[in-house]
């Protein structure tokens, strides 16, 4: 018996974890994306490996989800993190973010100044008190090959630089493929599944789009500068609610100052706003002051796929929620998925493929919290069956 067909479109964290999960389910798996492997959002992501803790406040469904999914061996830098309070606002936060982690289950350790200053000297020195967290960092575009190549080693196959253009519908309007276009050999064809998966991040309403329905998407960019030099160990964020540049990341032998919270227009053109490079600098700088001694490398930007309508970017929840277009509009054989985090890559994943193998009446289990992942290098060892 042939296996039921799944074409995944985005091969950014969440449709490479999808097609890892799907693939470890049995599924014939075909991933396309218009670009190579985290060519959106993932690939420019800050590399936070979240504890929770900065939405154990506001937004405590993320928070959860965050301290659930934080442990992905192998990709990750287990570093730790400090919310450091470093004013009277940053302190009088300090009781909620306590209750918060409580009521979320996010380990904390309250640490004195002199405690925390030892653990990373490049601290302003002004530091009120500091709480550790269980934060990490990840490699975004290694943390996206590994999915990629564990998924490839389990049959999934990869269409990278080829673009979903529309969207086959059969006479009662149900997705039965997609219309693609190969960029490298200029080739146009169609390709048939069982279920389209739509994991487009930011991009998910234009492929709904190309269906007829819309899907409350609000696509939030943000700003990150590199500095060349790794003034920390530790993910060092601002004991405060969520704010611009209130996250300083060591990233290899950088740290990345990050982010502010913008709209857009044009999802393809995003620019890096020179107001925002500068705010980087100086909020960075009120966490770590070496900041403002060292060579900015870089700057660069990301879009957020949030969900939700109303309200800034920062208010809005971080969670994610998965889209069967059957039972939302009528449509069958078309599921999207979009918001969460990269922290919630797996989690996101495990419940698209839940709603996959329930659409097409299939009982397979979950394995990829047990099942480790292989080396991101292999994914251009591996074959690309077709
Ligand atoms: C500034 C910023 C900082 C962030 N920092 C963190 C952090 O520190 N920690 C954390 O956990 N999360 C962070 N996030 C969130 C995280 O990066 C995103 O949630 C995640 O990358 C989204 O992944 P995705 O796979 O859903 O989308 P994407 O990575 O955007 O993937 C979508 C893919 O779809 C493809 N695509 C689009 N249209 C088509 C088409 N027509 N045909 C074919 N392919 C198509 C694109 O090429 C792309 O590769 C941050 C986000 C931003 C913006």
């Amino acid at each position: 018996m042939s296996k039921p067909k799944v074409i995944i479109i985005g091969a950014g964290f969440t449709g490479v974890a999808t097609a890892h999960d799907l693939a470890l389910r049995g599924f014939d798996v075909t991933v396309v994306d218009r670009g190579p492997i985290a060519n959106g959002t993932s690939g420019r992501t800050h590399g936070l490996l979240h504890s929770g803790g900065r939405y154990a406040v506001n937004d405590k469904e993320s928070a959860i989800e965050c301290i659930e999914e934080n442990t992905i061996p192998g990709v990750i830098e287990p570093n730790g993190g400090l919310f450091v309070a470093i004013n009277e606002s940053d302190m009088a936060y300090g009781e909620d973010f306590i209750e918060g982690c409580e009521a979320c289950h996010i380990p904390i350790e309250e640490l004195k100044p002199q405690q925390a200053l030892k653990l990373e000297p490049n601290l302003n020195p002004n530091v009120l008190v500091a709480f550790r967290v269980p934060d990490g960092t990840f490699d975004p575009l290694r943390l996206a090959m590994s999915f990629a190549a564990t998924a490839k080693s389990n049959g999934a196959k990869f269409k990278l630089f080829t673009e979903v253009t529309g969207l086959i519908l059969n006479g009662q309007g149900n997705v039965t493929g997609i219309k693609v276009w190969d960029r490298t050999n200029d080739e146009r064809y169609e390709l048939y599944g069982d279920v389209v998966v739509n994991a487009t991040g930011a991009w998910v309403g234009e492929i709904t789009a190309m269906a007829g329905v819309d899907v409350p998407i609000r696509p939030t960019p943000g700003v990150m500068v590199a500095f060349d030099q790794r003034l920390t160990n530790h993910a060092i964020n601002r004991l405060n609610k969520p704010g611009d540049g209130d996250i300083v990341l060591p990233q290899r032998q950088m740290v990345v100052v990050g982010t502010t919270s913008f709209e857009v227009q044009d999802l393809d053109y995003v620019p890096v706003i020179e107001d925002h490079v500068k705010l980087m600098l100086e909020r960075g700088a009120e966490l770590l002051p070496t900041i403002r001694n060292t060579n900015m490398r870089g700057a660069y930007m990301a879009t957020r796929p949030l969900l939700g309508s109303g309200g800034s970017g920062r208010s809005i929840s971080r969670t994610f929620k998965c889209f069967d277009h059957k039972e939302t509009h009528g449509i069958d054989g078309l599921v999207t998925i979009t918001g969460g985090k990269a922290t919630t890559l797996r989690a996101m994943a495990e419940k698209t493929a839940d709603v996959v193998c329930e659409k097409l009446n299939i009982s397979a289990a979950c394995t990829t919290k047990e099942v480790p992942l292989i080396s991101y290098r292999e994914f251009y060892r591996l074959p690309n069956d077709d």
